[in-house]
């Protein structure tokens, strides 16, 4: 008996646009879905997805003993007729339109699949998202005529012209499509509105999740909101039943249960560890604190063991962090947090061990990857969050108020303000006190063309007042500041001595004993008391904003380098992330091993069992 399919489809009008012109289709009786785009002035796009959805639906649902390829063809000719008539009969639809991409189910094997426009299909086959549609645009059609290289299309000023659509004509020409399935595929239907501001990469992600379909399509609009959301959005997913559980999957089913077995300890651990005395979670009781991010933690980690992904740990953590930042938080309690929740699951996993090495084995791996996946994701945050604030950084400092050397003093700009009296949010905080957190950006040159004498002169009265501000004991903030000296009067403008002078700071000292937040402290501060010896420097206009630039791209080199010196430091995670896979490849071979013996097993069984008895075949398909 085949499980039923999963469906679902949902719409939503965006962030942008203030009505929803796409329509979607979900007949789970006749196995019919799609999604329509609709397009035309005054509402006439509504008129046109609907009118048309209202079609495909009709023809479909009276026909069902046609074939199902020509029935979808003849659906989608029907329904661009209905638009083109409605358009003619309604003076202000006229030239109304719209996209579609249907798809008819035939049976879990099988689905055909039909499209006029730029609405798309996709399938996901083992974790791998591929197109099954073409968009029918006039920039696309160029490419495939070889008038035009594939990588100038996507910044074509004509990207989103359509070459076909339902409406123009009476009838339309339909691209058909008859795919194979197989069991645990997923296919999606969307409109332009989703991958139009979300990644194939983040698409494949989702879809990939092991989320029940309701889940998937409801975050897939989320992903498109956040790219944007600029336009309307609709999704339609539908997943073939998978098939019964492999040994992997149930060794990784038990794995789960180990681990979620062990929460009131995980929670436990983080207690005694003062989780619940970090400042992310001031003002919460202690044992909603723990719920709220220790048992998370656990849930998100039980999930992706269960499904073997790690969207649910990647989505704690930037939750987490995001939230924290938002509120105008300090990356030193996130980068705690953190550590008690590694160290927390150290425990959990070393007792695991002890008492059940191979199922201990094999949680130990799987949650010291979720915890580097955590990991990665607050450095996402951590680099989308320097990005912002050295774009400030520059802003400013383009419409600074400077001292004209021949007295007669002139504002940049009307609006010109001094960056120390800037205050930031409800904090009063000054926008040269703000922090500095790590991030990675492509090679660019420090100070180019060539470093000026003049320049030379001015980056060096600035690191001397820098100096000069430092507390007595603070070695490495003046390590730092000689080495942002170095980098940014580095006539090479490379890279190199950024990473020279990383080295030097990061020094031998490993990720887990103190930790590289001292080093980060001081970076930050260096950043500060460079700001404002900027400011405290008699220097020309021009003058002032290079060293500036220079100064600041200086940082940020540095701390570019120090991160992936943090990165290297976390690498042999992934070593014996690599000698614990060879082991569990044994494992592995074993099961595989007993199920072949199974299968001889179970072959001998069928053959001495007679399949004309109903216990002996297989029985009918419920579709
Ligand atoms: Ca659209």
């Amino acid at each position: 008996v085949t499980q039923p399919l999963r469906v679902a489809g949902e719409t939503n009008v965006g962030r942008v646009r203030t009505t929803n012109e796409d329509a979607l289709v979900v007949e789970p009786g006749a196995g019919l879905y799609a999604v329509f785009d609709g397009m035309g002035g005054a509402n006439a796009g509504d008129v046109a997805s609907r009118t048309a959805a209202d079609a495909v639906r009709d023809v479909v649902l009276r026909n069902p003993q046609i074939d199902p390829r020509a029935l979808l063809d003849s659906a989608i000719q029907a329904a661009s007729a209905s638009i083109f008539h409605a358009a003619a009969a309604h003076r202000e639809h006229h030239g109304m339109g719209t996209t579609v991409v249907a798809a008819i189910v035939v049976s879990p094997e099988r689905v055909v699949i039909g499209h006029v426009g730029d609405s798309r299909a996709y399938l996901l086959r083992g974790g791998r998202l591929q197109a099954l549609t073409r968009d029918h645009t006039i920039v696309e059609d160029l490419v495939d005529r070889g008038l035009l290289p594939p990588e100038e299309a996507e910044r074509h000023p004509y990207k989103n012209v359509l070459s076909r659509n339902l409406g123009s004509r009476p009838d339309a020409r339909v691209d058909l499509n008859d795919v194979v399935l197989r069991p645990g595929d997923r296919l999606l239907l969307c409109s332009d509105g989703l991958y139009g501001y979300a990644s194939a990469e983040a698409i494949q992600y989702l879809l990939g999740s092991g989320d029940d379909p309701q889940h998937v399509a409801r975050d897939l609009i989320d992903l498109a909101m956040r790219g944007g959301g600029g336009d309307n959005v609709s999704t339609i997913v539908i997943e073939v039943p998978a098939p019964a559980p492999t040994s992997g999957e149930v060794v990784r089913t038990a794995g789960a249960m180990q681990w979620w077995g062990q929460r009131a300890r995980f929670l436990a651990a983080a207690k005694e560890r003062g989780l619940a005395r970090n400042p992310m979670v001031r003002g919460l009781p202690p044992d909603e604190a723990l719920e709220l991010v220790a048992l998370s933690l656990c849930q998100a980690i039980y999930h992706d063991l269960e499904k073997a992904t790690g969207v649910n740990v990647w989505t704690f953590a930037q939750n987490l962090a995001g939230g924290w930042f938002e509120r105008g938080g300090e990356f030193g309690p996130v980068r705690a947090m953190v550590d008690i929740l590694g160290a927390s699951a150290r425990i959990v996993l070393d007792e695991l061990r002890e008492r059940e090495p191979a199922v201990g084995f094999l949680v130990d791996v799987a949650v010291s990857r979720a915890l580097v996946v955590a990991e990665l994701a607050l450095g996402g945050l951590l680099a989308e969050r320097l990005r912002q604030v050295d774009e400030h950084l520059i802003e400013l400092h383009r419409t600074l108020p400077v001292a004209d050397p021949s007295g007669m003093t002139a504002p940049v700009s009307a609006t010109a303000v001094r960056t120390d009296e800037i205050p930031l949010g409800d904090s009063g905080e000054r926008f040269i006190d703000r922090p500095t957190i790590p991030f990675l950006r492509p090679e660019r040159s420090v100070t180019n063309p060539g470093v000026s004498a003049e320049l030379l002169g001015a980056i060096g009265k600035v690191i001397t007042i820098a100096r000069a501000r430092t507390a007595p004991r603070q070695e490495l903030q003046k390590q730092v500041l000689a080495a942002l000296e170095t980098i940014a009067t580095d006539s090479a403008g490379s890279f190199g001595a950024a990473v020279i002078a990383a080295r030097d700071l990061y020094g031998v000292r490993s990720v887990d004993e103190q930790g590289v937040m001292p080093l980060f402290d001081a970076l930050d501060h260096a950043r500060i008391l460079v700001a404002a010896g900027v400011q405290q420097v008699q220097l020309t206009p021009v003058v002032r904003t290079r060293s500036m630039r220079a100064l600041s791209y200086a940082h940020q080199r540095l701390v570019s380098a120090c991160t992936g010196l943090v990165l290297e430091a976390v690498a042999p995670y992934g070593e014996r992330l690599g000698e614990v896979q060879k082991v569990t490849g044994e494992m592995r071979a074993q099961v595989e091993k007993a199920e072949r013996r199974r299968a001889d097993l179970e072959h001998k069984f069928a053959t001495i069992v007679d399949p004309e008895l109903p216990w002996g075949s297989r029985g009918e398909t419920e579709w």
